[in-house]
């Protein structure tokens, strides 16, 4: 297997609800490991920016006003295939068809406040990783 980078947002949800420690508990037991971390408020420029891909989705605007309405945890996760394994510890997009024991499962408000955010493939992990942090922040 191969190592990997992948990035990885704690949402306002979560962030609001106080599971920060949580939540990366439950990605280092799933074999990940925090390589870079910070709290921030996402701009709305940012969050559109972030989200480029879905402007056409009806809940784009809504998506953007949720991702900016408080700090997010935006983080690099190490490990064994990491993009993979991050997707498959966070769960389906909606909580309520994500497999038992997934942090979106454990604490989804709903599809869109899903605790969670993770790369789906190499390039875009790449690509988000340059959106917000610098090399010399990444510490694998
Ligand atoms: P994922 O985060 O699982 O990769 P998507 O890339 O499809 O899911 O969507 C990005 C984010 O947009 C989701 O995590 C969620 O916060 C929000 N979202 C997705 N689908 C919907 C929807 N039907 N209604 C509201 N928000 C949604
Ligand atoms: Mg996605």
């Amino acid at each position: 297997m191969a190592i990997e980078r992948t990035f990885s947002i704690i949402k306002p949800d979560a962030t609001a609800r106080n599971l920060t420690g949580k939540i990366v508990a439950m990605l280092e037991a799933a074999g990940l490991r925090v390589v870079a971390q910070k709290r921030l408020y996402m701009t709305r420029a940012q969050a559109e920016g972030f989200y480029a891909v879905h402007k056409e989705r009806p809940f784009f605007g809504e998506l953007c006003t949720y991702m900016t309405s408080g700090p997010v945890v935006v983080q690099v996760l190490q490990g064994d295939n990491a993009i993979a394994r991050n997707r498959e510890i966070m769960g389906a997009t909606d909580p309520a068809k994500a497999a038992d024991g997934t942090i979106r499962k454990t604490y989804g408000e709903g599809i869109e406040r899903n605790c969670v955010h993770g790369s789906d493939a190499p390039e875009t992990a790449a690509e988000e990783i340059a959106y917000f942090f610098a090399q010399t922040e990444i510490v694998g």
